[in-house]
């Protein structure tokens, strides 16, 4: 099985040691299913001070990343036939879990990390996608990056210790993940439901389709379809629980 190849482009690169740190992602590391590359975009900084910003035409406020330094780091990354550039910016569209799965067919992910007021628009052409992992903005693209090599990584086969793990998942299908519970039986005088307990492998599975649905529509109203909720009844007591 050929490695998972991610290329970042970013000003802080110090920002990415949290991947040593993180359970099965630096298990992957250490297993070589991916490779993490670091470019530090200062070192192709321009002039003696190794610019890589600068104010913005037309004025207004903070700093804009020169294209130079930027097309420079993305044109010395060797790029394989099945390799994607993905610019980090909170007008991209929005991630999901099946983008993740999409990009498990290709072998190489290079990110471009935004910082300050962000890039020069002529970045973009750099891109394959623009990618925002929320309608929030934050100081700089490592955290979006992170998440995105976190995501993926944990797809790979051999990453997780129980790759079954990734089927009833939220987000894996459009429902959300029926609840889980784990010993003892009784916290605090706090339930786990029977049903968990009798060992009767239909009816869990049955017992967890429903919570699934319920709580799909009792969460995340915007990701329910409306016929599979006819499959079991809802009232308003549900609502309480989910
Ligand atoms: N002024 C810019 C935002 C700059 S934030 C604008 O309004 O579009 C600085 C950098 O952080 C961005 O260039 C981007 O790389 C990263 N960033 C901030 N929020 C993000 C988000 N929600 N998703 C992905 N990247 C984000």
């Amino acid at each position: 099985m050929s490695r998972f190849n991610f290329d970042v482009i970013t000003l802080f690169p110090k920002a990415f040691e949290l991947i040593n740190n993180l359970g099965v992602i630096t298990r992957a590391l250490n297993k070589n299913l991916i490779d993490l590359k670091l470019h530090d975009l200062r070192e192709y900084g321009e002039g003696s001070y190794r610019q890589v910003d600068d104010k913005p035409y037309g004025g207004g406020a903070g700093m804009v990343l020169k294209p130079g330094p930027i097309f420079k780091a993305h044109e010395s990354i060797n790029k394989s036939p099945k390799s994607k550039t993905l610019l980090m910016t909170p007008q991209g569209k929005v991630l999901k879990q099946r983008d993740l799965v999409r990009w498990l067919t290709l072998d190489q992910i290079i990110i471009i990390c935004g910082q300050y007021e962000g890039f020069d628009e002529r970045v973009r052409c750099l891109a394959d996608e623009e990618i925002s992992i929320g309608d929030y903005v934050l100081s700089g693209g490592e955290i979006p990056a992170l998440s995105i090599i976190n995501g993926l990584t944990r797809l790979l086969p051999g990453t997780l210790g129980d790759p079954d793990s990734l089927i009833n998942e939220s987000h894996n299908s459009h429902l959300l993940e029926h609840p889980q519970y784990t010993r003892p039986q009784i916290f605090r005088n706090m339930k786990v439901p029977d049903v968990l307990i009798n060992g009767n492998h239909k009816e869990i599975e049955l017992w967890r389709e429903e919570q699934m649905l319920k709580r799909t529509f009792n969460r995340r109203r915007d990701l329910t379809k409306r016929d599979e909720l006819k499959k079991f009844n809802f009232d308003e007591n549900d609502k309480k629980q989910f």
